[in-house]
C-alpha cells in the first residue's frame, strides 16, 4: 500500500496487535535483565495508541497520526522505554513528509527516529539497548534507498536488520538502562527494547506490502 497516513494507521493498529500478542514473552525478556515491566508497559501504551487513533480521519497525515503516537506513548508507556519510544515517534512525525513517503523519506523517518532516542539515552550501538535495533536498521534502509528499492522494500531491510540486530544483543553485556546493573550476568540475554523495536519495524514493513484496504 502507498505509505501514507492510512499506512501509519495500519501500522499502528498492526503493532497494538503484535505488541499485544508478545506481552508475555517482551515480560519474560525484561525479568532476565530488568525489572519485568517492558510487556506490560508496551502493551498498555500500544493500547491507548488503538484508543487514541480511533476516528482519525482519514485525511491524516503520516505526520499527524505519529505525533499522536508519540504525546500517548510517552504519558502512558512509562519506564525508560516511554520516553525513548515517544522521542523516536516524535522526531519520526517531523520527519514525515505531508503526503506519501518516498524511499529517502523513510530513510529520514528513521534516522529522526534513531536520533532522538541517542539524544535522549546516549546510549551507542554495542550497549544491548533499542538502539542495536534500529542503528542496523537505518543503515539497511539507506542501502535499499540507494539502490533503488521502493518504500516497502525499504521497510523490510531495515526491519530485517533490526531482527538481526537485537538478535545479536544476546552475547552483548548491558552498559545503559537497568540492565547494566547486572553487569556480567546480562551477557546470553536478548535486550527486550531491540525486541520490541523489530516487532515493531516488522509490522511497518509487513502493512507496506499489503495491498491497499480502499
Ligand atoms: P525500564 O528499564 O525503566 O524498566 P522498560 O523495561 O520499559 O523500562 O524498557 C527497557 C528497555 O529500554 C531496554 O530493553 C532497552 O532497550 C531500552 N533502554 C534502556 N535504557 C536505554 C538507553 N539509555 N538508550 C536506549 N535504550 C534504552
Ligand atoms: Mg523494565
Amino acid at each position: 500500500m502507498p505509505l501514507d497516513g492510512q499506512w501509519a494507521l495500519a501500522w499502528m493498529e498492526g503493532s497494538r496487535a503484535i505488541i499485544s500478542g508478545n506481552r508475555e514473552r517482551l515480560i519474560d525478556l525484561d525479568r532476565q535483565i530488568g525489572d519485568g515491566d517492558h510487556g506490560e508497559n508496551m502493551d498498555r501504551g500500544f493500547s491507548a495508541v488503538g484508543a487514541a487513533l480511533e476516528g482519525s480521519s482519514p485525511d491524516a497525515g503520516i505526520g499527524d497520526v505519529l505525533k499522536i503516537v508519540a504525546r500517548t506513548l510517552m504519558s502512558t508507556v512509562g519506564g525508560a522505554a516511554g520516553p525513548l519510544y515517544g522521542t523516536a515517534f516524535l522526531r519520526a512525525a517531523k520527519a514525515a513528509p505531508v503526503g506519501e513517503a518516498t524511499p529517502d523519506d523513510v530513510v529520514a523517518m528513521l534516522e529522526a527516529a534513531l536520533r532522538g532516542i541517542q539524544d535522549r539515552g546516549k546510549a551507542e550501538p554495542g550497549e544491548k539497548t533499542m538502539v542495536d535495533a534500529w542503528a542496523p536498521a537505518v543503515e539497511a534502509a539507506r542501502a535499499a534507498a540507494a539502490s533503488g528499492g521502493d518504500g516497502a522494500a525499504t521497510l523490510a531491510a531495515a526491519a530485517e536488520a533490526a531482527e538481526k540486530g537485537a538478535r545479536a544483543t544476546e552475547p552483548l553485556r548491558a552498559t545503559k538502562g537497568r540492565a547494566s546493573y547486572l553487569g556480567e550476568r546480562s551477557i546470553g540475554h536478548l535486550d527486550p527494547g531491540a525486541v520490541s523495536t523489530s516487532l515493531i519495524l516488522a509490522e511497518a514493513a509487513r502493512v507496506a506490502g499489503e495491498a491497499s484496504a480502499a
